[in-house]
């Protein structure tokens, strides 16, 4: 059956134009959804879709904006990882420039990839993940039972 899923869309800097290109491109399979951005990435979608008028009406064009990504943006998106409100995780990150908040974007990856979240770092993955067959699916990753992992914690306390 197909699911409303929530769709993180994260862009560094000099990825952002790249980021919104991409949304344009794949606007009318990501409309039914819903997009959860940090601040700075989410402006920029949604002053592209108000400017270039694309006939979506706003209802079925939902974006969520979060903080801006250094200012705790990040940090947020992996909370709701961690709680299971995110389905997908695009994120054009930028291998060629530092950030001031590098800890927050290793963390985010990392909570992803623990998750079993789909996660796609650059246009190409982007394009094969939203095309995959099991995209418009009910797909449920396969999260690793951590209860022996907590045991073992408590034990040694
Ligand atoms: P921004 O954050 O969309 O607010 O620029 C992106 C990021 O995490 O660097």
């Amino acid at each position: 059956m197909f699911k409303r899923k929530n769709i993180a869309l994260v862009a560094h800097d000099k990825k952002k134009q790249d980021m919104v290109e991409w949304v344009r491109w794949n606007k009318e399979v990501l409309a039914p959804h819903i997009l959860v951005c940090t601040g700075t990435t989410g402006r920029l979608i949604q002053d592209t879709f108000i400017t270039e008028k694309h006939n979506l009406p706003t209802k079925d064009f939902e974006i969520i904006r979060l903080k801006s990504g250094p200012l705790g943006g990040d940090q947020q998106l992996g909370a709701m990882i961690a709680e299971g409100k995110i389905d997908v995780l695009i994120f054009f990150w930028d291998p060629m420039s530092q950030q001031p908040h590098d800890v927050d974007v290793k963390a985010l990856l990392r909570i992803a990839v623990l998750c079993n979240i789909p996660t796609a770092s650059n246009r190409t993955s982007a394009d094969f993940l939203i095309s995959s067959p099991l995209f418009e699916s009910d797909y449920k990753p396969i999260v690793k039972d951590y209860q022996d992992y907590i045991r073992r914690s408590i034990e040694d306390i």
